[in-house]
């Protein structure tokens, strides 16, 4: 059997992630390995805490990566801190809040949800009414779902659970990098988060920060592996119910990545080259000019598709900056638009689920291509193929309107 190299065609992803990454990364993600006690390797760890302290805004010490996908972060979160017959307040307001929800509820967590439809988010007032009501040790929450492409206010829930004595963990895979983010000026206990939306990177890693008050949580059910046993201090064993995964236990994915090295999996090298560089990258441009880059190309984005003559769903005061989710118009084939962009264009856009399904495309402009000509390339592309499809657009109107605001 011969089977061909891989060689994908360069699509330009303009979807709701995974987006292309920044060509940076990647050639990261190509040098050489080094062991992973190597000096170098323990260096470039280091360095990723450090930067990642930078990205989360927060000085945390335990600010890591969790080796998966972004859902192997939250998983790792809620397995870690909710213990069977916890209570938890999940706030849905998207498909992300579901995965919470079920996930928890996997940990053998009672869950409660509150809801607003989609393409709302909830005041601080009725977190706190529910938190009153539940008295959860957990509040876990998105603050980006991209599913409504809605941007949950947060600033209030942290002094919100602190005066209640919950603690408070978020999702922010979607929006951190393009949206204004504070783990420590939030009070904020636990975020995860994953590469491939605003971060610039492939999916596969999930960058996490616990903050002392999680760090209790997760100390107390602190379990040693019977292998290792002998080469560390079993009196730090807690007396909580040990965590009921091995890979996804923050306790030992601390120790690994503390003063202590102690081994756990081997840290996904390759992964960690991307991670390290997407945010090198963007401490570099600054946390404050991305989110202004983001809010940009994001605002020109919108602007376009309006400009098309095409609605945009939800509330747009609380749209996140990185992702649109536009309504296909009436006689439209949703599906073969997106098609046509593809084939023709070269260019992906999203599709979307539960109510949303069949109603509206997402398009995103985030990481490496928040940028002017994704955007342009991307509504000049659109309107022809709406046009193609039979849909009355205005002619020039979406670059044109995207145009207005880069003048
Ligand atoms: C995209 C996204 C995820 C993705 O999880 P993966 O495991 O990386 O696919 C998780 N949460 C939110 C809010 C997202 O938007």
């Amino acid at each position: 059997m011969t089977v061909p190299p891989i060689d994908p065609p360069p699509r330009l992803l303009m979807g709701p992630g995974p987006i292309n990454a920044d060509p940076r990364v990647l050639r990261a993600m190509s040098a050489p390995l080094v062991g992973q006690f190597d000096p170098v390797m323990t260096t470039y760890m280091n360095q990723v805490m450090e930067l990642y302290r930078g990205v989360f805004r927060t000085t945390n010490e335990h600010t890591l990566l969790v080796d998966g996908t972004a859902r192997a972060g939250i998983e790792a979160a809620l397995v870690s801190l909710v213990e069977p017959g916890d209570r938890v307040l999940v706030p849905v307001f998207g498909r992300f809040g579901h995965l919470l929800t079920e996930i928890a509820e996997r940990c053998g967590a009672e869950v409660h949800t509150i809801e607003v439809p989609w393409g709302e988010v909830f005041t601080p007032e009725q977190v706190e009414a529910a938190v009153v009501a539940v008295r959860p040790a957990l509040v876990a929450v998105v603050q980006g779902d991209t599913s409504t492409t809605m941007c949950q206010p947060l600033a209030d829930l942290g002094e919100i659970c602190r005066r209640h004595d919950v603690l408070l963990y978020c999702d922010a895979t979607a929006s951190l990098g393009g949206n204004a983010f504070e783990t420590d000026g939030w009070g904020i206990d636990l975020v995860t988060a994953g590469l491939q939306k605003c971060l610039g990177g492939p999916s596969g890693s999930a960058p996490t920060t616990i903050s002392p008050r999680a760090l209790a949580v997760i100390d107390a059910r602190r379990h040693v592996e019977a292998g290792i046993r002998d080469s560390v201090d079993v009196a730090r064993e807690g007396s909580g119910t040990p965590i009921r995964s091995n890979y996804l236990d923050l306790a030992q994915i601390m120790d690994y990545w503390g003063p202590r090295r102690l081994n756990h999996h081997t840290e996904a090298t390759s992964m960690l080259y991307a991670a390290h560089e997407c945010a090198r990258l963007l401490v570099e441009e600054g946390l404050d000019e991305a989110v202004a880059r983001h809010d940009l190309h994001g605002r020109a984005m919108l602007a376009g598709v309006q400009g098309l003559g095409l609605r945009v769903f939800g509330d747009v005061a609380h749209k996140m900056t990185n992702v649109v989710a536009v309504e296909i118009p009436a006689g439209v084939d949703g599906d073969g638009v997106r098609t046509r962009l593809l084939e023709d264009h070269d260019i992906e856009i999203g599709t979307s689920f539960g109510p949303l399904h069949g109603r509206v495309w997402r398009i995103g402009t985030m990481g490496f291509n928040a940028r002017r000509a994704p955007v342009l390339t991307t509504l000049a592309a659109l309107e022809q193929v709406l046009r193609g499809a039979g849909a009355e657009v205005t002619a020039g109107g979406g670059v044109g309107a995207a145009l207005e605001v880069y003048a």
